[in-house]
């Protein structure tokens, strides 16, 4: 964008939880960096966290960002015990619509376009009276987007449950997607959970001028053709797609109120300093993924088996659900937590560090000494660890991570997964022992690791200038300053 112009002003608007305001600050600051446009983030809270407000607090840090919070309105008349959570959310953001619309009726410095959003679709009309062009920002990728796109009309074709289907579901033009890979909202079509994700993300997607993407060209080839030329997808779809990643964040950021530069981290880091290149393998479900009992115990007895050099990211177990953590603070004698196998700590003192609960990640994986990661493949960390040369050990659990780690071993070859759905079956330590040893030793991870780093580079050149995904934001903006009223 010309220098000498007033810079854009585009207006994102997040839906509430440290899952979606990561994203959308993500996006802001790349905006805000790279491309010299000011961003106003409304934010509709909903008893914010610590964590949420330590990340808009650093996000209002830059001249460029303004945070807007909008107190989501009471909803507690429209909802019960059980009301699941992406229904809560869509009501909640479905009451406070109004409210967003008073906020930018009001702003003195007018917006030239609206962001929304995965779960802020219903606020597209608002920005189509306001006679702004609109976008969606979706923080993940373009099969999953191709994915959602198409449900409603799977819904029309499909009787019976996705996950009871023999074959996997066709989405024209791109890899078909396996009954037990579909995202948790599809699980069970008769929960309002589902009739939500097929309106707020299905059709809502499809009703902006635009859909910007956390991916880019060389990762999706085939699943981005399929959005933009398939013929079906291309009717479904009608505006352009924009992949602008991989954003991801690089900045020291608190989360759960648990800051990366405290003592603890950097211990880890001094540890990470003293092994050798490439030789670490870092373990973590992401915000909030937990284990079984006895997956845990094998997991445990399986690292202790493979005698490779391990930083650990553990949480107490649940038998709930994946993705339902919960904190308890026994340990045993050698201050092994109660909940993994005795002694643990003592027997892995020389090659393991077991962290509990949280650590820096972004500042871990890029350090030289780590060389493979075994993650629940939630889209954040799969591409911070590509973006660091990573392969990977992918261990979906609950969300849209079955179709990514799908995506990371089938079609990008980045990572090996167990032979089981780690969700269906406990995994065993043998099997795991096996799994590090290929992704961790040269020989067996060689492809990995050189597809990876084909990737890694791949990425690097999207960013840059010139780049595909750099391009893609430029298009964005141009198209913005022609059609901005202002
Ligand atoms: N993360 C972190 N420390 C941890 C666990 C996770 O910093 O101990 C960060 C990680 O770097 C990533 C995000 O939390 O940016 C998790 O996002 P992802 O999409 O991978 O998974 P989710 O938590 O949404 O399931």
């Amino acid at each position: 964008m010309g220098s000498s112009k007033q810079p854009l002003h585009i207006g994102i608007l997040s839906s509430p939880g440290l899952g979606h305001i990561i994203p959308v600050v993500t996006l802001a600051n790349r905006l805000a960096t790279f491309h010299n446009v000011s961003v106003t983030v409304f934010v509709i809270t909903s008893g914010s966290s610590l964590a949420e407000t330590e990340i808009l607090k650093s996000a209002n840090k830059s001249k460029m960002i303004d945070v807007v919070e909008i107190p989501g309105v009471d909803i507690s008349n429209l909802i019960d015990s059980n009301t699941k959570i992406v229904t809560q959310l869509c009501i909640l953001i479905r009451e406070t619509l109004h409210v967003v619309k008073s906020v930018i009726s009001a702003m003195k410095h007018l917006l030239d376009a609206l962001i929304v959003d995965i779960f802020t679709t219903e606020a597209l009309p608002i920005a189509k009276e306001f006679e702004l062009p609109n976008y969606v920002y979706i923080p993940t990728n373009a099969w999953f987007t191709a994915m959602t796109v198409y449900c409603p009309f799977l819904d029309k074709e499909i009787e019976g449950q996705y996950v009871d289907q023999k074959e996997p579901l066709k989405i024209p033009g791109c890899k078909p997607v396996r009954p037990e890979d579909v995202n948790d909202p599809m699980l069970d079509r008769n929960e309002q959970d589902y009739r939500e994700y097929l309106k707020v993300h299905g059709i809502g997607f499809c009703l902006s001028d635009g859909i910007l993407m956390n991916t880019w060209e060389d990762a999706e080839t085939g699943s981005l053709k399929a959005l933009r030329e398939n013929d079906i997808l291309k009717a479904i779809v009608k505006s352009p797609v924009y992949p602008v990643g991989p954003l991801i964040r690089h900045d020291q950021q608190i989360i759960d109120g648990r800051s990366g530069d405290d003592d603890g981290n950097n211990s880890v880091l001094n540890w990470l300093d003293k092994q050798i290149p490439n030789s670490v393998l870092y373990i973590s479900f992401g915000s909030g993924g937990t284990l079984s009992s006895k997956q845990l115990t094998e997991l445990a007895f399986g690292l202790e088996l493979s005698h490779q050099k391990f930083i650990w990211v553990v949480r107490p177990p649940s038998e709930v659900g994946a993705d339902k953590s919960f904190f308890t603070t026994g340990n045993r004698g050698d201050n092994t937590p109660e909940y993994l196998p005795e002694g643990f700590l003592t027997r892995t003192k020389d090659f393991g560090l077991v962290i509990q609960m949280w650590t820096d990640q972004t500042r871990i994986l890029s350090h030289p000494s780590v060389g493979g990661f075994l993650t629940h493949c939630g889209w954040n960390s799969s591409i911070e660890s590509i973006t660091n040369g990573l392969p990977m050990i992918a261990w979906p659990l609950y969300a849209e991570q079955r179709q990514n780690a799908t995506m990371l071993t089938e079609e990008l070859r980045v990572a090996v997964r167990p032979k089981v759905l780690p969700t269906k079956k406990v995994v065993e330590r043998e099997e795991i022992e096996q799994l590090v040893r290929m992704v961790m030793q040269y020989k067996d991870g060689k492809e990995l690791k050189e597809n990876v780093k084909k990737l890694k580079m791949s990425a690097e050149k999207a960013l840059s200038v010139g780049g595909s995904s750099h391009d893609s934001m430029c298009q964005v903006l141009k198209d913005i300053e022609k059609r901005s009223i202002h």
